[in-house]
């Protein structure tokens, strides 16, 4: 599928004419820095060369008409402007119904109904942003059509409030802020804690950033991700009572060692040894790219993934099995758990001469033990979302 092929099917879908608009929205990948979001900590994600494809068109109406070629089966959905609720049968549109609801909640006027075709390349559910890609996308549609004046950073905010409040997901802003925000070759060092950002080059002239995608997702995801962001906030709550902090990303590692025995809970103190430790190794790591040093990028990288499988409890034995597989493969500067965790995909960097032995070895291993057939994507730092047509 490109994007002519997208269009022909808006047309067969939504008939001809009038002034037809194409835009793309990124997948993204988290290089370090993973569930420090919502903890006032600093990530480091990219943008990515796959994503979502939209094709659309302004009604005369009121009625909104939404078509995924990627969802055949569930047809066109149809909703209107009037009726902006979250509902079962609206299936996957309840995510671009909600950016709609989200703009006129936060005071944009939407004078018109709209149609909308999407296509995605993006692997659904395997942690690399395919539901912000379609928040942001859907931000862009209507920011142009009815020329709104909302800035990338807005929209990326306004996804994260659809996200939160129509579609129940209490997720923080790095995945709509990377999708939006991304530039080509370069990473984006994002402080969450007031969305200042950096955006650093990622030249690898020696290695590339693969992803393996472990086919796996455990149905705890939601209920698990709710549950840290509790347990992080408990730990922040006992904290704030020997020192004066507003978010977990303001201490050092120094300083968590000095209140860290004022958290009384044993699983929320190691919440927050993560969640302190993991913003400091992404403050190093990006430093580390600066320099030009990969090899203490990777290390960090390796770090965090022994952080989130022993300290948040996020990773899952099929994941920990990829990443220590990859680990062991010669010419992998690093790997870690990429993404909300419970499944989903790694991120390595991995030497150019390496990167078929990496697919051939981990891919057979996992094989052998999982009887599963791991994906890799050799992936590219692409531009965020925008109009191309
Ligand atoms: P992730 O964001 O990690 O890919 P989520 O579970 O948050 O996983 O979002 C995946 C959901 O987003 C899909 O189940 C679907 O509802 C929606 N989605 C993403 N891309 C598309 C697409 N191209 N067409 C239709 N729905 C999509
Ligand atoms: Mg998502």
């Amino acid at each position: 599928m490109n994007e002519k092929e997208l269009k022909s099917i808006f047309v067969e879908k939504f008939g001809a004419g009038g002034d037809i608009r194409t835009y793309f929205a990124p997948g993204r990948v988290n290089l370090i820095g993973e569930h420090t979001d919502y903890n006032g900590g600093h990530v480091f994600p990219c943008a990515l060369t796959i994503g979502t494809y939209a094709v659309a068109r302004k009604r005369d109406d009121r009625v909104i008409k939404l078509y995924s070629a990627n969802i055949e089966n569930v047809g066109v959905i149809e909703s209107s402007l009037d009726d902006l609720t979250n509902k079962d049968e609206y299936h996957w549109a309840n995510y671009p119904l909600g950016v709609v609801w989200a703009l006129i909640e936060k005071g944009c006027e939407i004078k018109s109904g709209f149609e909308m075709c999407v296509w995605g390349n993006i692997p659904n559910g395997s942690g690399l942003s395919s539901s912000a890609s379609l928040e942001v996308l859907t931000g862009t549609v209507l920011n142009d059509f009815f020329g709104l004046n909302k800035s990338m950073v807005d929209l990326a905010l306004v996804g994260q409030y659809s996200e939160n409040n129509f579609n129940g997901c209490n997720c923080g802003i790095m995945d709509q802020f990377a999708v939006a925000m991304g530039q080509k070759d370069h990473a984006i060092f994002l402080d969450c804690a007031d969305l200042s950002y950096k955006y650093a080059s990622v030249k690898l002239p020696n290695a590339k950033i693969v992803i393996t995608n472990s086919k796996v997702k455990h149905s705890l995801v939601d209920s698990a991700y709710n549950d840290r962001r509790n347990e992080s906030a408990q730990a922040l709550a006992d904290l704030q009572t020997v020192c004066g902090i507003s978010t977990l990303g303001e201490l050092t590692d120094d300083e968590f060692e000095k209140y860290g025995s004022a958290i009384k809970d044993e699983v929320c103190y190691r919440r927050a040894k993560h969640a302190v430790a993991e913003n400091q190794r992404t403050i190093k790591a990006v430093e580390a790219l600066n320099n030009n040093d990969i090899a203490t990028f990777g290390k960090l990288m390796n770090a965090s993934h022994v952080s989130l499988r022993d300290d948040y409890e996020v990773s899952c034995e099929e994941v920990d099995f990829l990443v220590e597989t990859e680990w062991s493969v010669p010419g992998v500067i690093g790997a870690r758990i990429t993404g909300g965790g419970f499944g989903g995909c790694t991120v390595a960097i991995v030497e150019n001469d390496a990167v078929d032995n990496f697919k051939n070895v981990v891919g057979k291993a996992y094989k052998e033990k999982y009887n599963l057939d791991a994906e890799f994507y050799v992936v590219d730092i692409g531009d965020g979302a925008k109009r191309i047509g």
